[in-house]
């Protein structure tokens, strides 16, 4: 396997490796020279034009025999809703993302989509529709243009500089040496890492997915860059359903829904303000990982 895919292999979630394209995804299963194990099934139809509403409905799953993941999870959210999911490492969060893109599938209950069982769909329709945004962005050695095209491959240059610009990178890439033709490396050097966040928003919007699932970076970056990618992915997410495995507080406030996941159940639902009012174990992590950051 070539260091292309390096980053992605690491982070040992197939899911992070999905951008948009299905063609995308079966090019990293054929780099991985992996079979997915989960297949149309035979009488699969073609997904409808996403609207975004989600349902779980009582969703077990396990990877392994004998050992739960997900316990009865359920919930219901309205297209265009933003839900952050929060809660401890190994909890279940990148699990509850892996089954709605169906990477696998459940053991009890269905996931859904505009009340269509995930599983009745073929994948490529599925996952055509939906948007999936790596931790660590990636930047392949190409032009600007060229990364951001990648959502979109036939994305003109004024559709790319649109949706730069939306998303706030354009200021970024006007004073790079060559603009948005310069020429960047795959391993990114070039770039920071909120520079490259930016340059995965811009991708994920001309890709336009009604449903779009990010793994928030959890790399430190400073409080302008903070703010300018709150304002890119504001702008990103309206319109959309999203699912966010969110780290940065701004996220998190500024989602519709919090989630958190403990022990493979939502333990907590609400927003910020319901669930700091109710002192419970949101209010305990916001306590001792938010406030530390405040005096940053
Ligand atoms: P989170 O995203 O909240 O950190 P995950 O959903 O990644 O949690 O993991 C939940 C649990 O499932 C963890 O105990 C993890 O070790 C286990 N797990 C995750 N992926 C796999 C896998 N591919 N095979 C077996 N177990 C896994």
């Amino acid at each position: 396997v070539n260091n292309f895919w390096n980053p992605v292999i690491n982070m040992g979630n197939f899911y992070n490796a999905l951008i948009t394209a299905s063609a995308y995804l079966e090019r990293i299963f054929e780099t991985l020279d992996v079979e997915p194990d989960i297949k149309d099934n035979p009488k699969a139809i073609q997904m409808p034009t996403i609207k975004g509403n989600v349902t779980f409905d009582h969703v077990s799953f396990r990877y392994e025999e004998g050992k739960n993941i997900l316990n009865d999870v359920s919930f219901h959210i309205n297209a265009g809703e933003s839900i952050a999911l929060v809660g401890p490492t190994g909890a279940g969060k990148s699990t509850i993302i892996n089954l709605l893109s169906r990477f696998y599938d459940v053991n009890e209950g269905s996931v859904k989509i505009d009340d269509i069982d995930v599983r009745d769909v073929t994948l490529k329709s599925l996952r055509s529709q939906m948007g999936v945004m790596l931790q660590d962005t990636f930047v392949f050695s190409g032009t600007i243009l060229d990364n951001i095209r990648y959502g979109k491959l036939d994305a003109t240059e004024d559709e790319i500089i649109t949706a730069a610009k939306i998303v706030r990178a354009d200021d970024f890439i006007k004073d790079l040496k060559d603009g948005y033709h310069t020429v960047v490396e795959e391993r990114g050097s070039t770039l920071s890492a909120g520079q490259r966040q930016l340059i995965s928003f811009a991708r994920a919007l001309l890709a336009n997915p009604k449903i779009l699932i990010l793994d928030e970076a959890t790399s430190s970056i400073d409080t302008k860059t903070e703010e300018l990618l709150q304002e890119g992915i504001t702008e990103l997410l309206k319109g959309r359903t999203s699912f966010i495995i969110a780290h940065r507080l701004s996220t998190i406030k500024n989602s519709s829904q919090i989630f958190y996941i403990d022990g493979g159940r939502i333990a907590e639902k609400g927003t910020h303000d319901e669930l700091m009012a109710l002192k419970g174990l949101y209010y305990h992590l916001y306590q001792s990982q938010y406030d530390l950051l405040k005096v940053m």
